[in-house]
């Protein structure tokens, strides 16, 4: 507990300003206020309530994030030349859109990449595992729906019964085979928390929880950051962060004297309300996309020019792909059930998850297409042109009704496949060459494979089995890019400032009292959905932060 009669520095507005408040930055609220600092969160998005989540992505303005075209929802998805990344912007970050999913890594993957030897990991991490999965109320689903069924008999099809699994999430559910829809007191923080209710298995977790049956961070985490003091200022994007001690010269200080932030007003059109804030340390926690381009805007701006150069580079996107097999007329409704309620390992490095989006919220079907063989690369267009046209020939009526945007969600078997091979590209800030105007983060680096052939295959036979359509999403074909809702990496832990950009403390190479606290630290391929393992992570970083009053301010990577 912290000292009651402590009292903070008043010279500094707070003591921490976290950046963002999804996974990282609301471990991290929660952890300093409980050591008694003062903290501010600063986030982009708005916050959300089961009132004015949208019922059906069709309601785009309400669903899509891209304010100045007045679309003010909690998702975003953004193309980049190697990949396209879809990820949460929202008081509660990911939290929101997405899929509950909280699954612990296999234990090689602290053998590979740049935070290989930083700490004894196998040994460290399954105490925060342990406490992350607490505080997320993570259990094994019992909302079995009919996709997940079907998932089962496909995998025992091809000789892998045995590795179907029900997913670990983060729902409040009712016993198996009990009805949802029922209210309880906080069932999780011995009364301090949120009165909950069972999840109703509608399928409608990545378009927001409208029966308060999700896990958000805004329920746990954020909830009680904000109980004990917290501020989160929601709509409010940062865009600048400028040590204190900057030097007479002009030259940028070490933050050994607190840090200036500066802000906007995300969602206006016209007057943007900049604001100033100061505090004594900050914590980047914008995601591995946010901490990145912000990072870099800083770094080239000047206010943090001592920024490693390291930043950028592995980028992960957990080699990744979503396909699916699309069923017309399905009798079956194949929304059922929460957004990701099993999984199977179709080979050792493979797995392969059951995803839905909740009846009638179609919207994704404007992306989805039949899927497509060959080879990455331009001349897949070709391939894909030659399968729809077989398709159309052999079964017209029922090709045609697979492309159509309605009925997707009530007729789809969407798979999130993952595989757990490193591989990685590198951002930039630069400027495009169709809009030169502005500079803007850009990919770098070897193309990422579009597609994993023995994931398609396997939607191949799924198809066969169930009398569908297998489908794959348009911008794989088009522009030859996969998709990813799992982005990591840019800001990894490593050992120096040569080869990283935080240690394995999460500090900021370069600064004192500087954090990085989300995906972007994460140092290898996960191979399974990363919330948990970012959870944890800020969890051993908060473990060594000192209570408020013992804190000496001048914290740096040895
Ligand atoms: C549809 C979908 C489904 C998913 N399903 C799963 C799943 O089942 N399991 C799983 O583990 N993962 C899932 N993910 C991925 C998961 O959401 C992310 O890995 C996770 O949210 C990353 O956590 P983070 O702390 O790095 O950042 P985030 O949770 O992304 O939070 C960062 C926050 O920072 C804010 N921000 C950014 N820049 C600024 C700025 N300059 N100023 C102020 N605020 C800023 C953003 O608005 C955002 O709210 C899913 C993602 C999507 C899109
Ligand atoms: S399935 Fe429906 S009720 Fe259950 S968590 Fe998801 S959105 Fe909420």
């Amino acid at each position: 507990m912290p000292d009651p009669n402590f009292m903070p520095d008043p010279k500094w507005d707070f003591d921490f300003i976290v950046i963002g408040s999804g996974f990282g930055g609301s471990v991290t609220a929660h952890r300093l206020t409980e050591k008694g600092y003062r903290v501010a969160v600063m986030e982009m998005g708005r916050r959300w309530t089961p009132e004015n989540l949208p019922s059906t992505n069709w309601l785009i303005w309400r669903w899509i994030w891209r304010p100045k075209l007045a679309l003010r929802g909690f998702f975003n998805i953004e193309p980049f030349r190697h990949v396209v990344i879809l990820h949460g912007c929202a008081v509660g970050g990911g939290s929101i859109t997405y899929a509950n999913t909280l699954l612990v890594p296999k234990n090689l993957v602290w053998d590979n990449g740049s935070w290989a030897g930083l700490a004894n990991w196998k040994a460290d991490m399954p105490a925060h595992y342990e406490t992350a999965m607490r505080m997320l109320g993570v259990a094994e689903n019992c909302v079995l729906g009919p996709a997940d069924h079907i998932l089962k008999r496909a995998a025992e099809a091809i000789g892998q019964g045995e590795t179907f699994y029900r997913t670990k999430v983060g729902v409040f559910e009712a016993a198996e085979g009990e009805a949802g829809g029922v209210t309880h007191p906080d069932p999780y923080f011995g009364g301090e928390g949120p009165e909950r209710t069972t999840c109703i298995g509608c399928g409608g977790c990545m378009i927001g929880c409208r029966h308060n049956a999700k896990n958000t961070l805004d329920k746990n985490y954020l909830y009680l950051a904000e109980k004990h003091g917290a501020r989160v200022f929601p709509e409010t994007r940062v865009v600048d962060v400028v040590p204190l001690n900057g030097k007479p010269d002009g030259s940028a200080g070490d933050g050994s004297n607190g840090y200036e932030v500066r802000t906007v007003k995300s969602t206006a059109w016209i007057s943007t309300e900049p604001r100033r804030f100061t505090c004594r340390g900050v914590v980047f926690a914008a995601s591995a996309l946010g901490t990145m381009d912000l990072l870099f805007r800083l770094k080239d701006r000047g206010s943090l020019p001592a920024v490693s150069e390291c930043l950028g580079s592995r980028v992960r996107t957990n080699a990744e792909s979503l396909i699916g097999v699309r069923v017309p007329g399905s009798r079956e409704d194949l929304s059922q059930g929460i957004a990701i309620g099993s999984g199977i390992y179709i080979d050792d490095h493979t797995h392969i998850e059951a995803v839905r989006y909740p009846a009638g919220a179609d919207a994704m079907g404007l992306l989805a297409t039949p899927l497509t063989g060959g080879r990455s690369g331009k001349g897949r267009i070709l391939f894909w042109l030659k399968a729809l046209a077989a398709g159309l020939l052999r079964h017209p009526i029922r090709t045609a009704r697979a492309m159509h945007p309605f009925g997707f969600a009530r007729e789809s078997l969407i798979l999130l496949c993952m595989q757990a091979l490193d591989g990685h590209i590198s951002m930039r800030l630069g400027r495009p060459w169709f809009w030169p105007f502005r500079k803007t983060l850009m990919s770098h680096g070897h193309p990422v494979p579009t597609f994993i052939p023995q994931a398609n295959e396997f939607a191949h036979a799924v198809a066969r089995q169930i009398g569908g359509t297998p489908m794959s999403m348009v911008t794989e074909i088009l522009f030859n890019v996969p998709s990813t809702a799992h982005i990591l990496g840019g800001c990894a832990m490593s050992g120096g400032r040569a080869s990283g950009v935080v240690d394995g403390r999460n500090r900021l190479f370069g600064y004192r009292n500087a954090y990085v606290c989300d995906g972007s630290v994460v140092a290898a391929n996960l191979g399974v959905n990363p919330s948990l393992t970012i959870c944890a992570l800020t969890e051993r970083a908060m473990s060594f932060m000192p209570k408020a009053e013992d804190n000496h301010w001048d914290d740096a990577p040895v």
